[in-house]
């Protein structure tokens, strides 16, 4: 395989995991942008800064160095030298990363990053909300992950142990507030590209969805 996969789409669809296993079928190097957001979101973490506080989130995020591996194997994210692949999956970075992510300033560097880090790649894929809209618009294979929100919840509830119903259906109501706002937002990176194949998991396995990328990629 050569050329771009690009692996969009909100989260609890298993998209992480699916763009690690595909990228290892390909043999491809793999990006995932979302820990570039996490670790910008560290550095502003770090730095006391109020992650609601645009400018100062930009100012920060602007003189931190964030370096991240383009290998599906191994999780390498550095901020300003120090490893922070574990403190990037941790709740106070989960809760911060919306509004950091949401400013434009954050989003041009990091965008301009990661079309560096792929440009010399034969093959990779890389995942995140807006890579084949915005990121890499001229890429050859355009996949837009879905699933249900009840599904998404399940799957989200199985990673953080959760297993009361009235909780469940708390995240699930949750993602569903989310998508729609999401969505609404005219300036949302949340939507599929005009030439992006949409896979709904809904039904289907991880093992299934990965096949079906795969084939994508390969025709
Ligand atoms: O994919 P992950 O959950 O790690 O992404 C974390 C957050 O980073 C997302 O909730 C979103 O706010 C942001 N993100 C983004 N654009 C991307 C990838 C992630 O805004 N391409």
């Amino acid at each position: 395989f050569q050329g771009q996969v690009t692996l969009d789409g909100p989260s609890g669809t298993g998209k992480s995991s699916v763009a690690r296993a595909v990228a290892v079928r390909l043999g491809a190097a793999y990006l995932d942008t979302g820990a570039m957001y996490r670790a910008a979101t560290v550095a502003v973490l770090t730095a006391g800064v109020d992650p609601e506080d645009a400018d100062a989130v930009a100012r920060t995020v602007g003189s931190a160095s964030i370096e991240v591996g383009t290998t599906a194997g191994e999780e390498r994210v550095l901020v300003d030298g120090v490893d922070v692949a574990a403190r990037i999956r941790g709740g106070e970075v989960t809760r911060a990363v919306s509004p950091v992510s949401a400013v434009p300033a954050v989003r041009r560097q990091l965008v301009d990053q990661q079309r560096a880090l792929v440009a010399g790649a034969a093959a990779v894929v890389v995942e995140g909300r807006d890579i084949g809209t915005v990121v890499l618009p001229d890429a050859t294979c355009k996949i837009y992950l879905t699933a249900a929100p009840e599904v998404r919840a399940q799957r989200r509830a199985g990673q953080l142990g959760l297993t009361d119903e009235a909780e469940v259906a708390a995240l699930a109501a949750d993602l569903r507030r989310r998508d729609e706002y999401d969505s609404s937002r005219a300036d949302s990176p949340l939507r599929p590209a005009g030439d992006a194949v949409v896979v709904d998991s809904t039904d289907l396995d991880r093992d299934a969805v990965v096949d079906r990328v795969v084939s994508l990629a390969l025709t």
